[in-house]
């Protein structure tokens, strides 16, 4: 059956011409809104034409949808130091995806403090450079993702952001599991950590 037989809902229904070919998946490849693979995480979202990408390592719809995502939280940051502590763990969940090739996996490493080490997130800010440096460059970069920038805005309905951000950052760090032992080998080099 074509979209054009789809039954109709009927006179009574308050479903709009416009709504309803919203609702309907295309049935050809015409109609089928062009679709890319993410090269970091591997979120397949919908090409927006014209749109750049504002991260390296990211498509241009993943990089515009966490920017959306986070708009808040960079809105708030300023003026709160709890959002902005859940600024720094998306930022670092999301860098952590989208490692360029020979690049330090510092934001991989800062996930070992918030995550495994339990670190609060608002942290001195001059600890970043020694940690890219004592990062190896060489790190088994995972091949694939739990949780997605698209998880996290497709749960935004139901769930807060702050909880939807531990979760990713929390499912980031298993992805990098093959790497915790030199990530917080790298943590503890910088000796960031209070003893
Ligand atoms: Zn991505």
């Amino acid at each position: 059956m074509s979209a054009a037989e789809t039954p109709d809902p009927g006179a009574g229904a308050a479903v709009t011409p416009a709504a309803r070919e919203a609702l309907v998946v295309p049935v050809t490849a015409e109609e089928a809104p062009a679709t890319e693979a993410c090269p970091g995480c591997g979120a397949v979202l919908v090409v927006v034409p014209g749109l750049a990408s504002h991260h390296a390592g990211a498509s241009p719809s993943c990089s515009g949808l966490f920017d959306v995502t986070v708009r808040g939280l960079r809105d708030e940051a300023a003026a709160d130091v709890q959002t902005a502590g859940v600024l720094q763990v998306a930022t670092d969940a999301y860098e952590a995806q989208h490692l360029l090739p020979g690049r330090p996996a510092a934001a991989a490493a800062r996930l070992c403090l918030w995550v495994a080490r339990g670190l609060d997130p608002v942290r001195p800010p001059e600890h970043t450079g020694r940690l890219a440096d004592a990062v190896p460059r060489t790190l088994p970069v995972p091949d694939r993702w739990t949780t997605t920038v698209a998880d996290v805005a497709a749960d935004l309905d139901v769930v807060d952001l702050p909880s939807l951000v531990r979760s990713w950052a929390e499912a980031v760090w298993a992805d990098w599991s093959g790497a915790h032992e030199e990530l917080c080998a790298a943590v503890d080099a910088t000796q960031v950590v209070p003893k």
